[in-house]
């Protein structure tokens, strides 16, 4: 049985090697300050902290002991040198009230990001304040409401595909927008006659994914962007997706008013409790002194911050961004390079297609076009065994892979959303096939193990709704009930 930290403390076991502090601490700190009973840390030495939560943490997976197939996330393996470089002292010990004079370097970086992030996007201002995708998302949103305030114009629509990800109708409701679904058609691209049937004046913009949530690149989006702009609606393209399509393609070209990056997913920096992420936002031209403040800008080789721009929606972030996630971003771009980046987005693409043409026979496909960096399967082939998705996702567990994202996205009914990345090995990707075309033979010869399934793993299956509502968070000593 498992025991949590407090439960190794031994009486009188002690770390401190140093002598007692020879003062008074009530000289120091006033004494209704100081508590007044023991703070009740475990006593455990520290051979048995270091191997208590060594061995905790291989009860985890990670990116960095195996394949981490989640659509929609990009768990892409990200160079460790990021990191360092991010870490270095001269960026990470900079305080955000330090004279400006004394940190160029670091205005360089963030200027330098703006016009990396510019030249990708195809678009003309930016803004790294954002936090994540979602808080990107809500940025353009409130730029979208001012822009429409300001001109006096009462629009209340905001039209967003079925496939979307939840953050959309959420930031849209939040800028006080009515979010309106739009449906999609056979080809899992937006229905041209849905869309049309919902223009009309009082349409505020269109929120669309590029590629979309099934992984498909929406070939209308310039039409459909057209037609948004026709009656003076402003297209924000979710630019989560831009590991498909990085300096292939740039969002401004073909229609994008406005776009967030995801930093965390495309441009190296561990996503999902790894950290704070950031989630830069890009703009056309006449949005340009919409985008919250400040902004980066130069003069005569001088950098400085801009808090002056006309319309700005004003601050939404302290500081200036989670600049630490700029930085690896920045280290990123600069190692790859156009070349690179363009390299990566063409093997994440291919990578997804061998993993999709692999397994078409096994698993049954809604959209079987050609994809770009993850592709959606369902359990159709699987269910009459009463296999349901999460089965056959529990049971990779038992593999050693991560479970894909499942029942996302909405549009595909028991959805499995695989995106392998472009930092998987093909070795890698075709143990991960290989496992798959297993778990595809017991769901008909031994369905028991999969709705059993994790066999193996330190933790079986939980008990969704529990586990939400009534959390255990101790290890249940024998005979011990309490939680
Ligand atoms: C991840 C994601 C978001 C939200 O981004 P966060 O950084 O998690 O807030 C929005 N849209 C899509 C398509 C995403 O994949």
């Amino acid at each position: 049985m498992r025991k949590v930290i407090f439960e190794r403390s031994s009486k009188g076991i002690e770390n401190s090697f140093l002598p007692d502090i020879n003062v008074d601490i009530e000289d120091y700190i006033d004494k209704e300050l100081l508590s007044e009973g023991k703070i009740g840390l475990p006593e455990v030495g520290e051979q048995d902290i270091v191997r208590h939560y060594i061995n905790l943490s291989k009860l985890n997976f990670s990116v960095d002991n195996g394949m981490y197939p989640l659509g929609s996330c990009t768990m892409k393996y990200n160079p460790k040198i990021n990191e360092e470089i991010a870490a270095y002292r001269e960026f990470a010990d900079i305080h955000p009230y330090f004279p400006i004079d004394d940190v160029q370097g670091m205005m360089e970086i963030l200027y330098k990001s703006q016009e990396y992030f510019k030249d990708i996007s195809g678009l003309s201002a930016v803004t790294l304040l954002p936090s994540a995708g979602a808080h990107g998302e809500l940025a353009g949103n409130f730029i979208i409401a001012k822009y429409f305030k300001d001109k006096g114009e009462n629009r209340t629509k905001m039209l967003i595909p079925d496939s979307a990800h939840g953050t959309n109708p959420a930031s849209a409701f939040m800028a006080g927008f009515t979010s309106i679904t739009i449906h999609s058609d056979k080809n899992g691209d937006i229905d041209i006659d849905d869309l049309k049937a919902n223009l009309d004046n009082n349409v505020a913009g269109i929120m669309m994914t590029q590629p979309n949530t099934l992984g498909i690149f929406d070939s209308h989006f310039t039409e459909i962007a057209n037609l948004i702009h026709s009656v003076g609606g402003i297209v924000y393209m979710d630019g989560a997706n831009m590991n498909a399509m990085l300096c292939h393609v740039q969002p401004g070209k073909i229609g994008a008013d406005i776009m967030h990056f995801n930093l965390h997913k495309t441009f190296s920096t561990p996503h999902g409790m790894g950290g704070p992420g950031s989630g830069p936002v890009a703009v056309v031209d006449f949005l340009s002194d919409y985008l919250p403040i400040p902004v980066v800008e130069r003069n005569n080789g001088n950098y400085y911050f801009n808090y002056d721009l006309k319309n700005t929606i004003g601050s939404i972030k302290e500081g200036y961004g989670n600049v630490g996630v700029v930085v690896k971003s920045l280290v990123y771009m600069m190692a790859l390079g156009r070349e690179g980046l363009k390299e990566a987005t063409d093997i994440a693409v291919l990578n997804a297609n061998y993993i999709k043409e692999s397994l078409k026979d096994y698993y049954h496909l809604e959209y079987p076009g050609l994809c770009k960096h993850e592709c959606v399967f369902d359990n159709s082939y699987q269910k009459e065994n009463g296999i349901k998705t999460l089965d056959i996702a529990k049971r990779l567990l038992d593999y050693g892979f991560h479970a894909p994202t499942i029942y996302f996205p909405l549009i595909v009914h028991e959805a499995m959303m695989i995106e392998p990345t472009e930092t998987e090995s093909k070795e890698t990707l075709d143990n991960f096939i290989e496992v798959m075309k297993k778990i595809a033979r017991e769901a008909k010869e031994n369905p028991e193990i999969l709705k059993n399934a994790p066999n193996n793993t330190p933790v079986r299956r939980l008990d969704n709704v529990a586990a939400a509502r009534h959390p255990i968070l101790k290890w249940e000593k024998e005979g011990n009930t309490e939680v």
